[in-house]
């Protein structure tokens, strides 16, 4: 299926209020400006180096959201432009990125990543973390920075009531934290889990393959 197809098909399958993330990693910038005519205008990327490749290649309107894990020596490549940083995973980065937003004179929107997954791997703040780093914002420690909600990618399984589980999980921290301070964006789900997501409360989510196609690393 055509690219066009398959964000149409998307598209169709997410309800009005959930915003898509279309996830453009790996590939290339013609990609991209072919989901752009068709009227998206949120893209993500996971790394620093091919984001500032693509970025000056394509429309000034794109809203870009980094979705991989950054480090903090690289905060300042972004920062005049990023629209989202969704995967906050340190009280360092928090304030590389604080600190760097308010060189150019932005407030840069985060999302705090957290760690639903039950595989080792996966960067993310612990709950207990993420609900701490959350106390600082509102007492005012970063304040070139709105924390407008939380990001989380569920286990890569089969077993649906596992990523389920997690989802809702995420979905209460979201819920506890935002009787502190109201925010805008819980970002679950990707390709292969977003309908589970969206179910568990997801109202952004991030989908590639199922737009752009798979994803070839061999290059
Ligand atoms: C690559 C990536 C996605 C998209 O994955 P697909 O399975 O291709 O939809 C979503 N979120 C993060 C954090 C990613 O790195």
């Amino acid at each position: 299926m055509s690219i066009k197809e398959n964000y149409q098909i998307i598209k169709n399958q997410l309800p009005s209020e959930v915003q898509l993330v279309a996830v453009s990693k790996t590939h290339p910038v013609s990609a991209i400006q072919e989901v752009y005519e068709l009227g998206q205008r949120v893209f993500g990327e996971n790394k620093v180096q091919e984001l500032m490749e693509k970025y000056p290649l394509l429309p000034q309107d794109i809203q870009w959201h980094l979705i991989g894990h950054l480090q903090t020596n690289k905060v300042k490549y972004i920062a005049p432009f990023i629209d989202t940083i969704q995967s906050v995973d340190s009280e360092r980065l928090l304030n590389e990125i604080n600190k760097e937003s308010r060189k150019n004179n932005r407030v840069i929107k985060v999302l705090l990543q957290v760690k639903i997954a039950a595989e080792e791997s996966k960067f993310g703040l612990e709950i207990s973390e993420a609900k701490a780093l959350f106390l600082q914002y509102l007492e005012g420690k970063f304040p070139h920075v709105e924390i407008t909600g939380l990001m989380g990618m569920a286990t890569f399984t089969e077993d649906e009531q596992q990523v389920k589980k997690e989802f809702l999980t995420l979905k209460g921290v979201f819920d506890e934290l935002n009787q502190l301070k109201t925010l805008k964006t819980l970002s679950m789900g990707m390709s292969d889990d977003f309908p589970v997501a969206i179910a568990c409360g997801a109202n952004s989510v991030r989908v590639g393959s199922a737009i752009f196609g798979r994803r070839d690393y061999s290059q």
